[in-house]
Order: C-alpha cells, then sequence, then structure tokens
C-alpha cells in the first residue's frame, strides 16, 4: 500500500484549487494526471525582472519594473491607432501603448496621477521611454516576480497556469525520509528532495536550468535511481523458464583448447565457466554476450556448442549475413574435424538434394552444429535434440528472429553476441530480461589501431601515400575504402561513392573493387572474395562491411564523411582492421563543416579503442534511445532526466541500486524503507511484488 504521506502527491491535477475539470484535462495530457506529475514539469526558462530604481539601470530592450505615475491619456481618433497613457517615471516621460484596447478598462486600471508599478520590456521613445503592453500592473512591486519561471507549455496550459498550480502544490509538498545515500550527496553537494523540487521550480538564472545544477541534479538522480531500482527487483523476482539442464564433461572442449594455437584470454575462460554455469542450471539460459570486434567471440561461441554437444545436444549459429555465416563455417569446420564432430551450413544458397541431405541428417541428429543465417528460422529446419541457440551480431536481427530459433524446441538455450558494446547501465535497462558476459580483453599481441583524423581535402595526398605504401610494404598491404551511404540522401551518396571509385581505379587499375548494398548478394560476395584473397588491394565500399568480416592483411581504413557517423559506427568499421599482427591505421576524413559533437566524437575515436568506453562515451554524447534505436529500446521516458546529457548519473545510480539490494535485498533497513517511499513516487510499485508484500 503506497505510504499516506505521498496521498497529497497523488491528488488528481483537477483537485487542485481553481483548475477543475475542463483545465484539469489540459493539464493532464501536458503533464501528467496527478500532482507529483506537475512537479516533475520542470521550468524551461527564466525571465528576469529587475526591479528599476534609476536611470542608468534601464537596459533598453530588456524586462523591467518600474514605477510611474500616471499623468494623461491620449486617445487616438481610430482604433487602427494605439492608446497611449503618458506617465511619469525616474523624472523620465514614459509612455505605455497598446493596440487592440478597452478604452474603458484602461481608464479604470490608469487613473490620472494615480502611482503605480509596471513591468515589461523597456524600449526608448524620443527622448524618453516606452513599454508596449505591460505584462503587469500592480499597486506594490511585491506582487510583480523579479524571476518569471518559463515551463514548456501546450496550448490551453501557459506557463503564468503552471505556475499558479505549482503555487498550490509546492507548499504542500511533504518532507520525506531521505533515500539518498549521505556520504553521496554530501560529495556532490545535492539538496534534500523538498529543497531541491522548490529550487528547480525557482529558478533565477539560466544556469540554474542547466542539468549540472544541483537541484536539478538531484531529481533526475532520484527518478533513475527509482526506475533501476524497480528493474532490478522485478528481475529478482522474475521465476525464469525451466530449460534444457546441459551436463558438459570437458572432453571436446579440453581437446579443442589444447588444440588452438593460442591461449584463451582470461575474460574468454571466466565467460566460458558463466555459460557453461548457465547451461547446467534447471532454468533456461538468455544471456547476452558482449565483446569488442577481435575479443574472440567466435571461439567462446565454439567452445559453448561442444560444451552442449558432449551431452548429446546439437547446437546451432545463426549470422546476419552470407558472408559472415561462411567465414563462421570454414574456421569451425577446421577445429572441429578432428574433434570428429560434422558441421554443416544451411543458407538460402543451399538448395535441392544438398539441402533435402542437411534437413534429413539434422532431423535425425546425425548433424552436431548447424550454421547458417536466417535460413535457420524456416519450417522445415527441425533439430533432434536442440540444446543451444547462438545469434551472431545479434543488432542485425530483430527480437522476433532470436525467439523464433529457440522456439525450435522447447527449453533452448539461447546465447547472443553483439560487438556493439550497450553502457552497463542501458543494458540493465533495455535488456533487463537477459544476464550479460562480457569480454573485456583483447587477445594478446594485437597492435593498436593509429587513428588520425584529417579534412576530405588532403584525399590527393592521402591516395599518394596509400600508392606508395602498397607498392613497397614489405608484407601485404590492403585497404578499405569507406563512403558513406546515407537513407536519406541516397542517390546523391550512391554518385559519390561511384565517383571515388572510379577516381581511384585511374589510380590503382584494376586493384580496386567496389561493394554497396544495392548490389546482388552473389555479385557483392565475389567482390568480398577477391578482396579477402588478396586479388584486390583496395575495396571501396558503403557500409556493407560494417560487421564481422576478417581479412588479416587489411590494415589500412579510411572513412569518408566520418562525421556522418555516430561512435559506434564509427567503431565497428575500424575494427575491421587490427585483426592480425601488423600495425594498422584509421584514418577518418571529414567534411569543411563540423558540429561541435561530431569534433568530440572524432577527439574520443582517436583516442580511445575500447568499445566499452566509447559505449559510455556515446552514451553521454547522445540520447540513450539513439544508441538503442528508439522503438524498440524499451527505455522508460524519464521525466526529469535526460540521459542523453546525463548518461553518467544512469551509470552511478545502477551501481547504487546494486549496492542497496546486495545489501538489503527486501529494502527493509531504514534506508530500505526510504527507497520504498520513493518507488512508490515514482509509480513503480504495481509491477514490484516486494512492494505489496513488505
Ligand atoms: P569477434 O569477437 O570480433 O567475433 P573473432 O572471434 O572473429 O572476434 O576473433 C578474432 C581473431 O582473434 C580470430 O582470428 C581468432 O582466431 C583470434 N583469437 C580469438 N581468441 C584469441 C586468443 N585468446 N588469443 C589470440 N587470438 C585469438
Ligand atoms: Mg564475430
Amino acid at each position: 500500500m503506497r505510504p499516506s504521506i505521498l496521498n497529497s502527491l497523488f491528488i488528481p491535477v483537477e483537485n487542485v484549487p481553481r483548475v477543475g475539470l475542463k483545465l484539469g484535462r489540459l493539464v493532464k495530457a501536458l503533464c501528467g494526471p496527478c500532482v507529483s506529475d506537475v512537479l516533475w514539469h520542470l521550468p524551461s526558462g527564466v525571465n528576469h525582472r529587475p526591479r528599476i530604481e534609476k536611470r542608468q539601470d534601464i537596459v533598453f530592450g530588456q524586462l523591467g519594473t518600474l514605477e510611474i505615475q500616471v499623468v494623461s491619456h491620449i486617445s487616438p481618433p481610430t482604433h487602427r491607432q494605439p492608446y497611449r497613457i503618458v506617465c511619469e517615471s525616474l523624472g523620465e516621460t514614459l509612455e505605455l501603448v497598446f493596440f487592440n484596447y478597452r478604452k474603458s478598462y484602461l481608464q479604470t486600471k490608469y487613473p490620472p496621477n494615480q502611482r503605480l508599478w509596471v513591468s515589461g520590456k523597456i524600449e526608448p521613445q524620443g527622448t524618453g521611454i516606452k513599454i508596449l503592453h505591460p505584462d503587469y500592473i500592480a499597486d506594490s512591486p511585491d506582487k510583480i516576480p523579479v524571476f518569471e519561471v518559463i515551463y514548456p507549455q501546450s496550448r490551453g496550459v501557459t506557463s503564468k497556469l503552471l505556475r499558479r498550480i505549482l503555487s498550490y502544490v509546492l507548499p504542500a509538498v511533504p518532507e520525506l525520509p531521505e533515500w539518498l545515500d549521505a556520504a553521496f550527496q554530501a560529495k556532490n553537494r545535492l539538496p534534500f528532495w523538498t529543497q531541491a523540487l522548490d529550487e528547480a521550480h525557482h529558478p533565477k538564472t539560466e544556469q540554474d536550468l542547466a542539468p549540472k545544477n544541483p537541484a536539478r541534479l538531484r531529481l533526475a538522480y532520484d527518478e533513475i535511481l527509482a526506475n533501476q531500482l524497480a528493474l532490478m527487483l522485478i528481475r529478482q523476482q522474475a521465476t525464469r523458464k525451466k530449460g534444457v539442464s546441459i551436463h558438459p564433461t570437458g572432453f571436446l572442449t579440453q581437446k579443442l583448447i589444447a588444440s588452438l594455437p593460442f591461449q584463451l584470454t582470461k575474460a574468454q575462460q571466466r565467460v566460458l565457466i558463466e555459460i557453461q554455469q548457465d547451461l547446467s542450471s534447471e532454468a533456461q539460459m538468455t544471456r547476452l554476450l558482449q565483446g569488442d570486434v577481435g575479443s574472440g567471440k567466435t571461439i567462446v561461441a565454439l567452445l559453448s556448442a561442444l560444451s552442449v554437444i558432449e551431452d548429446g545436444f546439437q547446437a546451432a549459429l545463426m549470422a546476419p549475413t552470407d558472408i559472415l555465416a561462411r567465414q563462421h563455417f570454414a574456421k569451425i569446420e577446421d577445429l572441429c574435424r578432428p574433434l570428429g564432430i560434422s558441421v554443416a551450413i544451411l543458407t538460402a544458397r543451399e538448395k535441392g538434394a544438398e539441402r533435402n541431405r542437411i534437413l534429413t541428417e539434422l532431423a535425425d541428429g546425425r548433424i552436431q552444429l548447424l550454421i547458417g543465417t536466417h535460413a535457420l528460422l524456416t519450417e522445415q529446419v527441425s533439430f533432434h535434440k536442440l540444446g543451444l541457440a547462438i545469434v551472431d551480431e545479434q543488432h542485425k536481427f530483430g527480437v522476433n528472429q532470436r525467439l523464433a530459433l529457440i522456439q525450435k524446441q522447447k527449453g533452448v538455450n539461447l546465447l547472443v553476441m553483439t560487438a556493439t558494446p550497450i553502457p552497463r547501465s542501458l543494458a540493465l535497462t533495455a535488456y533487463g530480461d537477459m544476464d550479460s558476459s562480457r569480454l573485456d580483453e583483447k587477445p594478446a599481441g594485437r597492435q593498436p589501431i593509429e587513428t588520425s583524423v584529417m579534412p576530405i581535402s588532403k584525399i590527393p595526398e592521402l591516395t599518394e601515400r596509400l600508392c606508395e605504401r602498397i607498392r613497397t610494404s614489405p608484407t601485404k598491404v590492403q585497404a578499405y575504402w569507406i563512403c558513406p551511404l546515407v537513407e536519406e540522401s541516397e542517390k546523391t551518396d550512391l554518385a559519390a561513392v561511384k565517383k571515388r571509385f572510379s577516381e581511384l581505379q585511374q589510380v590503382f587499375g584494376n586493384r580496386v573493387g567496389l561493394v554497396h548494398g544495392q548490389m546482388k548478394g552473389a555479385e557483392k560476395d565475389a567482390v568480398m572474395e577477391q578482396f579477402a584473397s588478396g586479388q584486390l588491394d583496395i575495396l571501396v565500399a558503403t557500409t556493407v562491411i560494417e560487421v564481422g568480416v576478417d581479412v588479416k592483411s587489411a590494415t589500412i581504413m579510411i572513412i569518408e564523411q566520418a562525421e556522418r557517423f555516430g561512435l559506434a559506427g564509427l567503431h565497428q568499421l575500424r575494427g575491421r582492421v587490427g585483426r592480425g599482427s601488423d600495425k594498422s591505421l584509421c584514418i577518418l576524413m571529414h567534411g569543411p563543416h563540423l558540429t561541435d559533437t561530431a569534433k568530440e566524437r572524432l577527439r574520443i575515436m582517436r583516442e580511445t579503442d575500447d568499445g566499452f568506453v566509447l559505449a559510455e562515451e556515446d552514451l553521454k554524447l547522445r540520447g540513450a534511445g539513439e544508441i538503442l534505436g528508439t522503438r524498440q529500446s524499451g527505455l522508460p521516458d524519464f521525466k526529469m532526466a535526460d540521459i542523453s546529457v546525463q548518461g553518467d548519473l544512469l551509470w552511478t545510480a545502477t551501481k547504487d541500486a546494486q549496492t542497496i539490494l546486495s545489501l538489503d535485498p527486501k529494502l527493509e533497513s531504514p534506508r530500505g524503507k526510504a527507497l520504498r517511499t520513493l518507488l512508490y513516487l515514482f509509480k513503480k510499485d504495481t509491477e514490484i511484488q516486494t512492494l505489496k508484500s513488505g
């Protein structure tokens, strides 16, 4: 049950004095149904109306409040001309000017000789001053605000109305038990909750509106904390579905590990244990494996597959493109042959008798590991005993596709792999239903990629240097040359790619290839294969090569119009190089007009090569929704927090919530109880069992 201390905050807006049903409906549409929702509707601006005591303090064009004495009224002969009231103020002539006036109203409001206070934008008028349509008139300056708060408005709900509602609501805000950690609060100088609300609704300068303002920071943090805590509680109490339980013996995985020319990284070993423990539990595994490009996800996937094969189950690996599926197949088959494991590939290209044979052997269990594209999802594909489904580069698949694969049989364990690291805090928010493993370590012996940034005007020099390097390098050097293709301007972009291709052809002749999204699958594959086999030195491409392709001697990555990509996209592209032991280069070319964000992105790209760091930075630079794709993101609509600029709060709040729950899983300590109030305050109670029972 909701604590009664919160009752006044849950009063419907129409019950606030002088609001009523009609206005209430409009306020609800703008802010939300109850008083607390109006409290979360924070100001977007502030007007300063200084009280002007001296002539020198007047700044023309700015707001000000002045004392006047009315002298005379000048009523124009026609209504089209303005009505003027001549006054005296600070020893000057001040005119009040009105269009579309009501004469009788003005005459009663401004009787001659009356001393009054008016406020408005002050302008010069002849030798004196004027105010066109004063915003306020009053008999005392105290009735005119010095700071006037502006709110996001809607039709029918003006800032004035919101200010009035808040003038009733704010004084009635109850004192609540403090839910913030005292040390955290002190360190960040965060005000108490009631004080924060009061300050946030009474800004005095533009700075008070900034996300870094302590009052705003506090409120944003409260909102995010409530959300993260609720997510964790929901997750804690969710009963996981029963899954196929697997008991790996280790005889295949041990053999494979022994046969590898390298040692598994610590991260690979740790993640493998996480996966194996999960596989052997009664519950169905749904696990997200995040690892930067080149962090060695494929081996982890294969070892996971072998773990289920050891126990007599089958495994399936689904990749987003034909090229990737074939690449996986080639590598994995090589590794599996000595183990006596039967591996098959199934894409749209396997047809007729070949396809039928695969389907039969899959159904009777002779094929132990199936690799393929979404062809795996078709109805005819049925397994004998599927224990694990692995989805590579999961962001290329929709949620439904990944579900379709595990629905092939009951309780199939799922491992999805992504090379686009999601900030930890967002992973929880957007993939709250999944466990998460991270490969946060690169295999030893990798050369760092040197990244540089240059303007597009340097292309002729760049081409020359590239030509020389390819010719003189003792080892084979290949380069990717990326030109973006953006949907909105696809035609002109495609033309630009083709133009670049023909320009490079003039220098490199038939050693240049071109791939773009509008080519047929087989055509594309043919060019890619030429590049992979070394027949081409340069591959001009749109972003079709983004995922997974692995060509070791490709050590140069040139990206044109780099400013048009997000951090994640740039990082993905850069990950295509640096795959061998030779040093790699990434050159980011940009156009003449760079926004601040674009500059910042390029700077970050130059500074770090760690996908997890980049993901966190990306979260700070862009909206979280943008990172995950607004639609399927499943991100809550924060009212006060703006995680595009307060992404760091998301991270802190997530850690905070984790600590709280590890110490006090049922929220029974004093702080835990205060946090319960917070959860109710943000209406998180409905989904959480702990709150209902506690
Ligand atoms: P990604 O995570 O991008 O899918 P891959 O699995 O394709 O990365 O691995 C990239 C390369 O690194 C492959 O050639 C793979 O054989 C190699 N590799 C994987 N693990 C290790 C390791 N522990 N030590 C050295 N090389 C490794
Ligand atoms: Mg991969």
